[in-house]
């Protein structure tokens, strides 16, 4: 196509960047992609995917409770920490192996080391070993994706991040998370199924801002139901280390003035944008104040030949959100298609315990927004749980414009709400009714059928 090395070289082997190069080479471009540390990115290996695993793993703890309601009868499990993750990172390992393949496949170079921008058509991959190599270039495409961003406060080498959270060879029998964003609820959720006493602090005055206020009540109340001391309103000023302190080797001074003891302290206050020494400022791309490549509909920067897709251009910091800014853009190189990219009605899910899901705007956004809205609700006791003396209530909500009768979000709080709102947030996307909702058939009995039940 020209006379540069590459089409397009992509730096950042991550969710999007992986997705971009395959789509690319697909429409016929020469691509090459340079990853510096592990294939998949944050999602396969430090994010979403070992998350999830997690996730499972710590919902045991209320499936083993449960089971004598139902007439099974078990001596207490043991739970090994160290076998979870031996074969949490074998799994890893496998999907790094199936994304290395998926790149070979589609004919796309993969060049292991640290690429940096020299010019806007000049790249410098060096590798582990000090080797550099330079190639020139047509389109660069930045998906380097983010990393965790921690507070400059006394102490704050004590604590770990996700990232570490993901390897510690033992759990401690105190956790505390700071923030209150996804990964702090989720984590807080994780240690607390898997045995630890957790605390976790966040500095507003409920967590997961930007969620509808009632779901994340309800996620509060639920949380501190299942033992999670939930801190809200509450800052660390000071981490200090305990010599002698034993398993509880961390003291968390809080600006109330009380302390929080703990054998780990997991920091997830938020990710910045990963664009040190990656030459963006001698090509000229315009940042903002975070680090953020900025890009317009296209993902193209202010440099022509220079687009950014994912989490270092924070728009939408979500794993499926880059595969589509990937798949949009290869449309706009290489389709003839170009394809500006969609950021509207995204629906979303925190693995909390119990988990939360949503697609479009929260009753607070609807009403912002429109002048009537209707909202309807449901809260109620799964009937699985009917038998067992888990006392967790399920929420779910419609917020309806009164006016076009459109949905105009939907809310779970509840077991399977993200396997629930993914099938709704088609019908959402669409701008189904409340009408249409309720010309669909209740499938019964499920916690599902509230959605079209709802009066
Ligand atoms: P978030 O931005 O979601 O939350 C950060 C939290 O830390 C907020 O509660 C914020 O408070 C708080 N915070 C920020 N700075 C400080 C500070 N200096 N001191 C104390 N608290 C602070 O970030 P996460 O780290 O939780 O997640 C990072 C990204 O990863 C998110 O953008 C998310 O999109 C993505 N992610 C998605 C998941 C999913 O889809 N299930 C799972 C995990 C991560 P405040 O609200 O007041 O600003």
């Amino acid at each position: 196509m020209t006379d540069y090395d590459y089409d397009l070289f992509v730096i950042g082997a991550g969710s999007g960047g992986v997705r971009a190069s395959r789509m690319a080479a697909g429409h016929g471009a020469r691509v090459a992609v340079a990853e510096e540390r592990y294939l998949g990115g944050t999602c396969v290996n430090v994010g979403c995917v070992p998350k999830k695993l997690l996730v499972c793993a710590s919902a045991f703890a209320d499936h083993y409770r449960e089971a004598a309601g139902f007439g099974w009868e078990a001596e207490q499990p043991a739970f090994d920490w160290a076998r979870l993750i031996a074969n949490k990172n074998r799994e890893i390992e496998r999907l790094n192996g199936i994304y290395r393949g998926l790149l070979d496949g589609a004919g796309v170079e993969l060049f292991e080391g640290r690429a940096r921008l020299i010019d806007p058509h000049s790249v410098e991959i060096e590798a582990e070993d000090g080797g550099r190599r330079r190639v020139t270039v047509d389109q660069v495409l930045v998906a380097v994706g983010s990393w965790p961003e921690l507070p400059a406060i006394p102490g704050i080498e004590h604590a770990i991040s996700s990232n570490e959270a993901f390897y510690l060879e033992r759990l401690p029998q105190r956790f505390a998370v700071v923030g209150g964003g996804y990964i702090g609820v989720e984590f807080a959720g994780i240690f607390a199924g898997l045995g630890c006493d957790v605390t976790l602090i966040y500095r507003g005055p409920l967590f997961l801002r930007g969620f509808d206020e009632e779901i994340r009540t309800h996620l509060a109340e639920e949380m501190r139901s299942r033992g999670i001391d939930l801190r809200f309103d509450s800052r660390v000023e000071s981490i200090e280390e305990r010599a002698g302190a034993g398993d509880d080797r961390l003291r968390l001074h809080l600006d109330s003035g009380d302390a929080v003891d703990c054998g780990h302290v997991l920091y997830a206050t938020g990710r910045r944008p990963l664009v040190a020494e990656l030459g963006l400022g001698d090509c000229g791309v315009a940042q903002g104040e975070l680090g953020e490549i900025l890009v317009d509909e296209y993902s193209r920067s202010n440099v022509p030949n220079i687009w950014a897709i994912g989490d270092v251009t924070d728009r939408l910091n979500l794993t499926p959100v880059a595969i589509h800014e990937a798949m949009c853009l290869s449309r706009t190189l290489y389709g003839g298609e170009p394809t500006p990219v969609d950021h509207e009605t995204v629906a979303t899910a925190v693995f909390s315990q119990p988990p939360l899901a949503a697609v479009g705007l929260t009753e607070e956004e609807a009403r912002a927004r429109y002048d009537e809205v209707d909202v309807y609700r449901s809260r109620f006791r799964p009937l699985k749980l009917t038998l067992t003396d888990n006392q967790e209530r399920t929420l779910v909500k419609l917020i309806v414009d009164r006016v076009s009768g459109r949905v105009l979000g939907a809310h779970m709080l509840g077991a399977d709400a993200p396997e629930i709102i993914q099938g709704l947030a088609v019908a959402v996307k669409m701008g189904a009714t409340k009408d249409d909702f309720d010309a669909a058939m209740a499938i019964h009995p499920t916690s599902a059928e509230e959605f079209v039940t709802l009066r």
